[in-house]
């Protein structure tokens, strides 16, 4: 998911309690009832590669397909019951059906660019499955994310969980789980940058390129496979044109964050600020658990220097594979073209 950059919020609790009931219900990532997996820099990242490896996509085509790679996640910062329903649709484990509505409806190249981005991000055999459900390099019977999330668990959860009791808290290993798994796509994404820095870059050209007709394919593909949730049609569309435009604000932030000579840091800080949204902490609040944030995702980078980036450069090639097979992997009009010509 893009790191989401808005806040809101009643307060009720006090900042201390709040800060570590923060912890205890998982940070952002914890919100949504799909927890994220490649976070907006592994799905930048991954799309990136999967259109060059696929030939000469013009960056046009390339800046539609990573904002649809990345927009599949619209809903997971909304932090209501609602909202979490919205993404658990998107990330269906069993069925890519809502995955695959804007391609069904794409017709131009620009839409088709967009709606093949938006395709390749599900759970069900995309590129979330290998964070989620088996990954290829490591984690390959509950996904890489989960698996380093549980490695980063066994290793901090011995030193937060007195810390946490001495206030009261209890820290259950579900939670422990979900506030790792957070720091580990954060960890991810920052690997993924040094190594390609190009990806930085192209997040926040991807926020900007999307046409009023490719958000439009988007409201109209998603309506009908969001109003079960949302009651009928037209509050599910009103719904995906408010997160929207959210959403690229976000994504946009996301890039120029990861951009920074300091990205862990900058990384750290929207996370805080992203869980005063969630828990309704006071503004500001979240800007004091920004260090705490910075030494998880600093812990999770050394459980996944080693091969984070050979299982994202994997997950490339086995949904291209998946993509091919399905015959969905078709190029754009314009790529068609250029080949036919060679
Ligand atoms: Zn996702």
């Amino acid at each position: 998911m893009a790191i989401a950059f808005r806040r809101s919020g009643d307060q009720d609790m006090s900042f201390g309690k709040k800060a570590y009931a923060m912890l205890a219900m998982a940070l952002a990532c914890a919100a949504p009832a799909t927890a994220c997996a490649w976070s907006a820099g592994g799905h930048a990242y991954i799309a990136l590669h999967s259109a060059r490896s696929a030939g000469s996509a013009s960056p046009r085509e390339l800046c539609l397909r990573m904002y649809g790679a990345n927009a599949v996640d619209l809903f997971n910062t909304t932090f209501t019951r609602e909202g979490r329903a919205l993404a658990a649709v998107l990330h269906d484990r069993k069925s890519a059906r809502a995955n695959l509505a804007p391609l069904s409806r794409a017709r131009t190249d620009d839409e088709r660019a967009f709606a093949l981005g938006f395709a390749t991000h599900n759970e069900a055999w995309g590129t979330d499955a290998t964070a989620h459900v088996a990954g290829v390099v490591a984690g390959r019977r509950e996904g890489y994310v989960i698996a380093k999330a549980q490695l980063l668990a066994a290793e901090i959860g011995p030193a937060v969980e007195p810390l946490l009791a001495a206030r009261g808290i209890r820290l259950e290993p579900a939670q422990l789980l979900e506030v790792c798994h957070q720091f580990v796509e954060l960890a991810v994404d920052l690997l993924l940058v040094e190594a390609d820095p190009e990806v930085g870059p192209w997040m926040v050209q991807s926020a900007l390129c999307p046409t009023a007709d490719v958000r439009r394919l988007l409201v109209e593909s998603l309506g009908p496979v969001l109003a079960p949730v949302a009651g009928d049609r037209a509050r599910a569309e009103a719904l995906v044109v408010a997160a929207e435009a959210d959403f690229r604000q976000s994504l946009f932030l996301n890039g120029l964050a990861l951009m920074q000579p300091d990205a862990a840091h900058q990384l750290a800080v929207a996370t805080g600020r992203l869980a005063e949204g969630y828990l309704g902490l006071p503004e500001g609040a979240g800007a004091a658990l920004a260090p705490l944030i910075e030494l998880g995702i600093g812990k999770a980078r050394a459980l996944c220097e080693p091969d984070a980036l050979a299982e994202v450069r994997t997950t490339v090639d086995v949904v291209d594979a998946r993509l091919a097979a399905r015959r969905l992997g078709q190029p754009p009009n314009s790529l068609l073209a250029a080949r036919a010509r060679r």
